[in-house]
Protein backbone atom coordinates (compact mmCIF):
# COMPACT_ATOMS: atom_id res chain seq x y z
CA UNK A 1 0.00 0.00 0.00
CA UNK A 2 1.43 3.15 -1.30
CA UNK A 3 1.29 6.14 1.55
CA UNK A 4 3.73 8.43 -0.28
CA UNK A 5 3.50 11.00 -2.63
CA UNK A 6 4.05 9.45 -6.24
CA UNK A 7 3.67 7.07 -7.80
CA UNK A 8 0.46 6.93 -5.94
CA UNK A 9 -1.64 4.33 -6.16
CA UNK A 10 -3.77 2.90 -9.52
CA UNK A 11 -7.40 2.32 -9.46
CA UNK A 12 -8.22 -1.16 -11.23
CA UNK A 13 -9.99 0.30 -13.70
CA UNK A 14 -7.19 2.52 -15.03
CA UNK A 15 -4.67 -0.75 -14.77
CA UNK A 16 -7.72 -2.62 -16.44
CA UNK A 17 -7.31 0.53 -19.42
CA UNK A 18 -4.16 0.21 -20.17
CA UNK A 19 -3.83 -4.00 -20.53
CA UNK A 20 -4.45 -3.38 -24.20
CA UNK A 21 -2.77 -3.64 -27.44
CA UNK A 22 -1.56 -0.49 -28.21
CA UNK A 23 -3.20 1.35 -31.12
CA UNK A 24 -1.53 3.39 -34.10
CA UNK A 25 -0.84 7.04 -32.83
CA UNK A 26 -1.55 8.36 -36.51
CA UNK A 27 -4.68 6.34 -36.49
CA UNK A 28 -7.87 8.09 -36.53
CA UNK A 29 -8.86 6.34 -33.36
CA UNK A 30 -6.06 7.41 -31.72
CA UNK A 31 -6.97 11.18 -32.65
CA UNK A 32 -10.63 10.97 -30.71
CA UNK A 33 -8.73 9.47 -27.26
CA UNK A 34 -6.31 12.44 -27.69
CA UNK A 35 -9.16 14.78 -28.15
CA UNK A 36 -11.01 13.62 -25.37
CA UNK A 37 -8.05 13.77 -23.24
CA UNK A 38 -7.44 17.35 -24.27
CA UNK A 39 -10.67 18.52 -23.64
CA UNK A 40 -10.41 16.66 -20.04
CA UNK A 41 -7.30 18.07 -19.23
CA UNK A 42 -8.70 21.62 -19.64
CA UNK A 43 -11.55 20.78 -17.34
CA UNK A 44 -8.74 19.40 -14.72
CA UNK A 45 -7.09 22.57 -15.01
CA UNK A 46 -10.06 24.74 -15.24
CA UNK A 47 -8.68 26.37 -18.05
CA UNK A 48 -9.21 27.62 -22.06
CA UNK A 49 -5.50 27.48 -22.13
CA UNK A 50 -3.16 25.00 -24.18
CA UNK A 51 -2.86 21.67 -22.01
CA UNK A 52 -0.14 19.56 -23.39
CA UNK A 53 1.38 16.46 -22.85
CA UNK A 54 4.76 15.24 -22.34
CA UNK A 55 6.36 11.66 -22.61
CA UNK A 56 8.64 12.89 -19.56
CA UNK A 57 8.50 12.78 -15.77
CA UNK A 58 7.19 16.10 -13.41
CA UNK A 59 11.00 17.38 -14.25
CA UNK A 60 10.46 17.13 -17.64
CA UNK A 61 7.62 19.34 -17.43
CA UNK A 62 9.00 21.36 -15.24
CA UNK A 63 11.88 21.60 -17.51
CA UNK A 64 9.86 22.60 -20.16
CA UNK A 65 8.33 25.15 -18.89
CA UNK A 66 11.47 27.15 -18.09
CA UNK A 67 13.10 26.80 -21.82
CA UNK A 68 10.10 27.61 -23.86
CA UNK A 69 9.47 31.04 -22.34
CA UNK A 70 12.76 31.92 -21.01
CA UNK A 71 16.45 33.06 -22.37
CA UNK A 72 19.76 33.11 -21.23
CA UNK A 73 20.68 36.04 -18.94
CA UNK A 74 16.70 36.72 -17.77
CA UNK A 75 15.97 38.14 -14.51
CA UNK A 76 13.99 35.58 -12.66
CA UNK A 77 12.32 35.07 -8.90
CA UNK A 78 12.48 31.27 -7.75
CA UNK A 79 10.66 30.22 -4.54
CA UNK A 80 13.00 27.97 -2.54
CA UNK A 81 11.36 26.92 0.62
CA UNK A 82 12.09 22.50 -0.45
CA UNK A 83 13.52 20.06 -2.14
CA UNK A 84 11.74 21.19 -5.25
CA UNK A 85 11.76 24.72 -4.85
CA UNK A 86 15.65 24.07 -5.17
CA UNK A 87 15.34 21.87 -8.01
CA UNK A 88 13.43 25.20 -9.91
CA UNK A 89 16.53 26.79 -9.16
CA UNK A 90 19.34 24.24 -10.48
CA UNK A 91 16.66 23.79 -13.63
CA UNK A 92 17.07 27.64 -14.35
CA UNK A 93 20.51 28.06 -14.03
CA UNK A 94 21.34 25.28 -15.67
CA UNK A 95 19.87 27.08 -18.84
CA UNK A 96 21.46 30.18 -18.02
CA UNK A 97 19.06 32.19 -16.42
CA UNK A 98 19.45 34.63 -13.73
CA UNK A 99 17.89 33.26 -10.93
CA UNK A 100 17.05 35.24 -7.44
CA UNK A 101 15.95 33.14 -4.91
CA UNK A 102 13.58 33.98 -2.28
CA UNK A 103 14.13 31.53 0.41
CA UNK A 104 12.29 30.11 3.30
CA UNK A 105 13.20 27.43 6.20
CA UNK A 106 12.10 23.89 5.06
CA UNK A 107 9.10 23.65 6.66
CA UNK A 108 8.10 27.22 6.31
CA UNK A 109 6.06 28.87 3.89
CA UNK A 110 7.67 31.22 1.22
CA UNK A 111 6.38 34.98 2.43
CA UNK A 112 4.05 37.08 -0.06
CA UNK A 113 5.68 39.51 1.37
CA UNK A 114 9.23 39.16 -0.01
CA UNK A 115 8.44 38.45 -3.75
CA UNK A 116 6.03 41.42 -3.40
CA UNK A 117 8.57 43.80 -2.48
CA UNK A 118 11.07 42.34 -4.96
CA UNK A 119 8.57 43.12 -7.70
CA UNK A 120 7.30 46.11 -6.49
CA UNK A 121 10.89 47.43 -6.62
CA UNK A 122 11.76 46.57 -10.08
CA UNK A 123 10.09 49.71 -11.37
CA UNK A 124 12.01 48.87 -15.05
CA UNK A 125 11.02 45.53 -15.52
CA UNK A 126 13.12 43.37 -15.54
CA UNK A 127 11.73 40.56 -13.59
CA UNK A 128 10.55 37.85 -16.17
CA UNK A 129 9.13 35.56 -14.40
CA UNK A 130 8.16 34.46 -10.84
CA UNK A 131 8.59 30.70 -10.87
CA UNK A 132 7.26 28.72 -7.52
CA UNK A 133 6.19 25.42 -6.38
CA UNK A 134 2.75 24.88 -5.12
CA UNK A 135 2.93 21.91 -2.83
CA UNK A 136 6.50 21.87 -1.54
CA UNK A 137 6.71 17.71 -1.36
CA UNK A 138 9.51 17.64 0.19
CA UNK A 139 7.95 19.34 3.57
CA UNK A 140 4.38 18.97 3.14
CA UNK A 141 4.01 22.73 3.05
CA UNK A 142 1.48 24.54 0.72
CA UNK A 143 2.86 27.44 -0.78
CA UNK A 144 0.29 30.65 -1.33
CA UNK A 145 0.25 30.72 -4.31
CA UNK A 146 -3.09 33.16 -5.26
CA UNK A 147 -1.17 35.63 -3.00
CA UNK A 148 1.84 35.35 -4.94
CA UNK A 149 0.17 35.36 -8.13
CA UNK A 150 -1.39 38.78 -6.68
CA UNK A 151 1.68 40.19 -6.62
CA UNK A 152 2.79 39.02 -10.00
CA UNK A 153 -0.08 40.45 -11.80
CA UNK A 154 0.79 43.94 -10.35
CA UNK A 155 3.76 43.85 -11.76
CA UNK A 156 2.12 43.06 -14.57
CA UNK A 157 4.75 42.19 -16.79
CA UNK A 158 6.26 39.20 -15.44
CA UNK A 159 5.03 35.25 -16.02
CA UNK A 160 3.96 33.22 -13.31
CA UNK A 161 5.29 29.56 -13.62
CA UNK A 162 4.20 27.26 -11.02
CA UNK A 163 5.11 23.78 -10.17
CA UNK A 164 1.23 22.19 -9.46
CA UNK A 165 2.75 18.51 -9.74
CA UNK A 166 1.20 17.81 -5.95
CA UNK A 167 -1.65 20.03 -5.80
CA UNK A 168 -3.14 19.91 -9.13
CA UNK A 169 -6.05 17.37 -8.94
CA UNK A 170 -5.82 17.40 -4.88
CA UNK A 171 -6.71 21.55 -4.16
CA UNK A 172 -8.22 24.09 -6.01
CA UNK A 173 -6.27 25.26 -8.60
CA UNK A 174 -7.92 27.44 -10.83
CA UNK A 175 -5.71 28.42 -14.21
CA UNK A 176 -7.96 30.74 -15.57
CA UNK A 177 -9.60 32.44 -12.74
CA UNK A 178 -6.02 33.10 -11.37
CA UNK A 179 -4.15 33.80 -14.86
CA UNK A 180 -1.52 31.10 -14.51
CA UNK A 181 0.80 31.44 -16.81
CA UNK A 182 2.55 28.19 -17.30
CA UNK A 183 1.65 24.93 -15.06
CA UNK A 184 3.47 21.64 -14.94
CA UNK A 185 2.49 18.48 -13.18
CA UNK A 186 2.85 14.84 -13.85
CA UNK A 187 0.99 11.61 -14.08
CA UNK A 188 1.77 9.94 -11.44
CA UNK A 189 0.55 12.26 -8.83
CA UNK A 190 -2.83 13.57 -8.47
CA UNK A 191 -3.62 11.73 -11.69
CA UNK A 192 -3.84 7.90 -10.23
CA UNK A 193 -1.77 6.81 -12.90
CA UNK A 194 1.73 5.47 -13.63
CA UNK A 195 4.75 7.45 -14.23
CA UNK A 196 5.56 8.54 -17.67
CA UNK A 197 3.25 11.51 -18.45
CA UNK A 198 3.87 15.50 -18.12
CA UNK A 199 1.45 18.30 -18.44
CA UNK A 200 2.30 22.17 -19.17
CA UNK A 201 -0.56 24.18 -19.72
CA UNK A 202 0.62 27.68 -21.31
CA UNK A 203 -1.56 30.91 -21.35
CA UNK A 204 -1.40 33.60 -24.58
CA UNK A 205 1.07 35.57 -22.58
CA UNK A 206 3.39 32.51 -22.25
CA UNK A 207 2.74 32.11 -26.24
CA UNK A 208 4.24 35.72 -27.00
CA UNK A 209 7.15 34.86 -24.58
CA UNK A 210 7.52 31.75 -26.42
CA UNK A 211 8.21 33.71 -29.68
CA UNK A 212 11.50 35.54 -27.88
CA UNK A 213 12.92 32.85 -25.89
CA UNK A 214 16.15 31.71 -27.44
CA UNK A 215 17.03 28.70 -24.76
CA UNK A 216 17.60 25.90 -27.51
CA UNK A 217 14.87 23.25 -27.45
CA UNK A 218 13.84 20.43 -29.48
CA UNK A 219 12.31 17.45 -28.38
CA UNK A 220 10.04 19.52 -25.65
CA UNK A 221 9.81 22.43 -28.11
CA UNK A 222 5.91 23.57 -26.83
CA UNK A 223 5.02 24.74 -30.21
CA UNK A 224 5.36 21.40 -31.73
CA UNK A 225 3.42 19.97 -29.06
CA UNK A 226 0.54 22.88 -29.77
CA UNK A 227 0.68 23.01 -33.38
CA UNK A 228 -0.27 18.97 -32.99
CA UNK A 229 -2.30 18.86 -30.25
CA UNK A 230 -4.88 21.33 -32.33
CA UNK A 231 -4.55 18.66 -34.39
CA UNK A 232 -5.52 16.29 -32.11
CA UNK A 233 -2.45 14.89 -32.88
CA UNK A 234 1.07 14.00 -31.22
CA UNK A 235 4.66 15.01 -32.73
CA UNK A 236 6.50 12.04 -31.28
CA UNK A 237 5.57 8.33 -30.02
CA UNK A 238 3.21 9.22 -27.18
CA UNK A 239 3.15 6.45 -24.56
CA UNK A 240 -0.19 5.12 -25.77
CA UNK A 241 -1.11 2.75 -23.12
CA UNK A 242 -0.60 5.28 -19.85
CA UNK A 243 -3.03 7.70 -22.75
CA UNK A 244 -5.53 4.71 -21.94
CA UNK A 245 -5.11 4.80 -18.43
CA UNK A 246 -5.40 8.62 -18.41
CA UNK A 247 -8.58 8.28 -20.48
CA UNK A 248 -10.04 6.23 -17.60
CA UNK A 249 -8.94 8.00 -14.49
CA UNK A 250 -9.59 11.39 -16.17
CA UNK A 251 -13.67 9.92 -16.97
CA UNK A 252 -13.77 8.77 -13.08
CA UNK A 253 -12.27 12.34 -11.91
CA UNK A 254 -15.05 13.82 -14.48
CA UNK A 255 -17.34 11.24 -12.59
CA UNK A 256 -16.39 12.49 -9.08
CA UNK A 257 -16.35 15.90 -9.55
CA UNK A 258 -14.07 18.74 -9.02
CA UNK A 259 -15.33 19.55 -5.47
CA UNK A 260 -15.70 16.55 -4.36
CA UNK A 261 -12.33 15.56 -5.08
CA UNK A 262 -10.86 18.65 -3.41
CA UNK A 263 -13.06 17.70 -0.03
CA UNK A 264 -11.80 14.36 -0.14
CA UNK A 265 -8.57 15.34 -0.22
CA UNK A 266 -9.22 18.30 2.49
CA UNK A 267 -10.40 15.45 4.98
CA UNK A 268 -7.50 13.26 4.06
CA UNK A 269 -5.63 16.23 4.97
CA UNK A 270 -7.15 17.12 8.25
CA UNK A 271 -7.80 13.35 9.55
CA UNK A 272 -4.44 12.59 9.21
CA UNK A 273 -3.04 15.83 10.63
CA UNK A 274 -5.71 15.16 13.22
CA UNK A 275 -4.52 11.69 14.42
CA UNK A 276 -0.72 12.83 14.37
CA UNK A 277 -1.42 15.34 17.02
CA UNK A 278 -3.75 13.04 19.00
CA UNK A 279 -1.13 10.39 18.98
CA UNK A 280 1.92 13.46 19.69
CA UNK A 281 3.44 13.35 16.76
CA UNK A 282 4.89 17.08 15.97
CA UNK A 283 4.02 17.84 12.27
CA UNK A 284 6.38 19.56 10.06
CA UNK A 285 4.39 22.61 8.80
CA UNK A 286 1.55 24.28 10.27
CA UNK A 287 -2.17 23.82 9.63
CA UNK A 288 -2.32 27.26 7.77
CA UNK A 289 0.07 25.60 4.95
CA UNK A 290 -0.77 22.51 4.83
CA UNK A 291 -0.39 20.57 1.39
CA UNK A 292 -3.09 18.57 0.51
CA UNK A 293 -0.88 15.93 -1.03
CA UNK A 294 0.99 14.99 1.78
CA UNK A 295 2.09 15.39 5.64
CA UNK A 296 5.32 15.79 7.16
CA UNK A 297 5.74 14.41 10.66
CA UNK A 298 8.95 14.90 13.07
CA UNK A 299 8.85 12.51 15.21
CA UNK A 300 10.56 13.10 19.17
CA UNK A 301 9.26 9.85 20.60
CA UNK A 302 10.50 7.80 18.42
CA UNK A 303 13.30 7.59 15.03
CA UNK A 304 11.21 8.27 11.69
CA UNK A 305 13.34 5.69 10.05
CA UNK A 306 12.09 3.28 12.54
CA UNK A 307 8.46 4.18 12.13
CA UNK A 308 8.26 3.71 8.20
CA UNK A 309 10.60 0.43 8.31
CA UNK A 310 8.51 -1.48 10.83
CA UNK A 311 5.23 0.10 8.62
CA UNK A 312 6.52 -1.70 5.55
CA UNK A 313 7.71 -5.14 7.54
CA UNK A 314 4.50 -5.34 9.74
CA UNK A 315 1.59 -3.36 7.38
CA UNK A 316 3.27 -3.78 4.16
CA UNK A 317 2.39 0.13 3.92
CA UNK A 318 4.74 2.05 2.40
CA UNK A 319 5.78 5.91 3.74
CA UNK A 320 8.27 8.19 2.34
CA UNK A 321 11.32 9.55 4.45
CA UNK A 322 13.29 13.32 4.58
CA UNK A 323 15.42 14.25 1.51
CA UNK A 324 18.77 15.94 2.47
CA UNK A 325 19.13 17.33 5.97
CA UNK A 326 15.73 15.88 6.85
CA UNK A 327 17.05 12.65 5.77
CA UNK A 328 15.79 10.46 9.56
CA UNK A 329 14.42 13.56 11.13
CA UNK A 330 10.59 13.16 9.07
CA UNK A 331 9.03 10.88 7.82
CA UNK A 332 6.01 11.79 5.21
CA UNK A 333 2.53 10.20 4.85
CA UNK A 334 0.87 11.15 0.95
CA UNK A 335 -2.73 11.11 0.63
CA UNK A 336 -2.78 11.99 -3.16
CA UNK A 337 -5.04 10.42 -5.81
CA UNK A 338 -6.96 7.24 -5.47
CA UNK A 339 -6.94 7.25 -1.33
CA UNK A 340 -10.03 7.09 0.36
CA UNK A 341 -11.11 7.26 4.43
CA UNK A 342 -10.18 3.63 4.54
CA UNK A 343 -6.72 4.24 3.49
CA UNK A 344 -6.67 6.54 6.03
CA UNK A 345 -8.48 5.03 8.82
CA UNK A 346 -5.90 1.63 8.33
CA UNK A 347 -2.86 4.11 7.74
CA UNK A 348 -3.27 5.49 11.29
CA UNK A 349 -4.44 2.43 12.94
CA UNK A 350 -1.37 0.36 11.59
CA UNK A 351 0.98 3.97 12.68
CA UNK A 352 -0.71 3.18 16.41
CA UNK A 353 0.70 -0.33 16.45
CA UNK A 354 3.69 0.27 14.97
CA UNK A 355 4.79 3.19 17.67
CA UNK A 356 3.36 1.11 20.30
CA UNK A 357 5.73 -1.70 19.21
CA UNK A 358 8.35 0.98 18.77
CA UNK A 359 7.77 1.71 22.88
CA UNK A 360 6.26 5.05 22.53
CA UNK A 361 4.99 5.47 25.75
CA UNK A 362 3.12 8.76 24.71
CA UNK A 363 0.43 6.82 22.69
CA UNK A 364 -2.65 6.54 24.11
CA UNK A 365 -3.67 3.39 21.70
CA UNK A 366 -6.97 4.50 19.18
CA UNK A 367 -6.71 7.94 19.85
CA UNK A 368 -5.32 8.58 16.52
CA UNK A 369 -8.20 6.65 14.86
CA UNK A 370 -10.81 8.10 17.04
CA UNK A 371 -9.59 11.80 16.02
CA UNK A 372 -9.48 10.76 11.90
CA UNK A 373 -12.59 9.22 12.23
CA UNK A 374 -14.31 12.09 13.57
CA UNK A 375 -12.91 14.11 10.70
CA UNK A 376 -13.67 11.38 8.20
CA UNK A 377 -17.39 10.84 9.15
CA UNK A 378 -18.13 14.56 8.89
C1 LIG B 1 7.11 14.56 -7.85
C2 LIG B 1 7.32 16.00 -7.98
C3 LIG B 1 7.93 16.56 -9.12
C4 LIG B 1 8.37 15.78 -10.31
O1 LIG B 1 9.23 14.76 -10.04
P1 LIG B 1 9.50 13.65 -11.15
O2 LIG B 1 10.22 12.60 -10.38
O3 LIG B 1 10.30 14.24 -12.21
O4 LIG B 1 8.15 13.21 -11.65
C5 LIG B 1 8.06 17.93 -9.19
N1 LIG B 1 7.60 18.72 -8.21
C6 LIG B 1 7.01 18.23 -7.12
C7 LIG B 1 6.51 19.19 -6.09
C8 LIG B 1 6.84 16.86 -6.96
O5 LIG B 1 6.21 16.37 -5.89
Amino acid sequence: MLMIPGPTPVPEKVLLAMAKHPIGHRSGEFSKIIAELTENLKWLHQTQNDVLMLTASGTGAMEAAIINFLSPGDRVLVGNNGKFGERWAKLAKAFGVAVEEITSQWGQPLSVEDFRSKLQSDTEKTIKAVIITHSETSTGVLNDLEAINKAVKEHGKALIIVDAVTSLGACNVPVDLWGLDVVASGSQKGYMIPPGLGFVSVSSKAWQAYKNAKIPRFYLDLGKYKKATDENSSPFTPPINLMYGLQAALQMQKEEGLEAIFTRHQKATTATREAMKALCLPLFASDDAASPAITAVAPTSVEAEKVRSLMKKRFDIVLAGGQDHLSGKIFRMGHLGFVCPRDILAAIAALEATLIELGDTTVSPGAGVAAAARVLIQ
